[in-house]
């Protein structure tokens, strides 16, 4: 770590913290050239992956655009926001876990569905009827059969 004020090379960490929730680290540093100290903070580089689009353009990923999704579908459903949060984060932990540098939107829809399954079925029937653009009334009518006949998927997911 270069000094800011000479940009010596050697510096000397006095003290080193955890901070904003353990996300941080802060470090009080000294250059042993000039004596001067200076605080820095690191943070783990979490990239996602960009999305590549039905029509072939990649895109930057939204949280906010994947959180609105997921609020559409649980609108006025009994799922408080803590869930729905954790739900966010399990899918952002998929898509890093990934370790792709661009993954297809369909995936990301399906770790949308994947999340409301556990979460609220009428939810997930509704992202999935958006999403999935039944084709038509019977299939929409399939998956809802699939789901009242195996009520485990509620806990299992899987
Ligand atoms: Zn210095």
């Amino acid at each position: 770590m270069h000094c800011p004020f000479c940009s010596a090379q050697d510096t000397k960490v006095n003290d080193s913290r955890l901070v904003a929730n353990g996300d941080q680290v802060r470090r009080r540093r000294e250059c042993l050239s000039c004596g001067e100290r200076f605080t820095t903070y690191e943070t783990a580089e979490l990239v996602m992956p960009r999305v590549v689009k039905r029509d072939g353009t990649r895109e930057a990923f939204e949280e906010a655009k994947l959180r609105a999704g997921l609020q559409r579908a649980l609108e006025k459903r009994p799922v408080d926001t803590e869930a729905l949060e954790s739900a966010l984060e399990r899918i952002r932990q998929q898509l890093r876990a990934s370790g792709e540098r661009e993954v297809p939107s369909m995936l990301i829809g399906e770790l949308v569905m994947q999340q409301l399954k556990q979460l609220d079925q009428v939810a997930y029937i509704r992202f999935a009827s958006v999403y999935r653009q039944f084709k038509d009334l019977d299939e929409f009518r399939a998956e809802i059969d699939q789901l009242a006949a195996d009520p485990s998927s509620s806990r299992t997911g899987h």
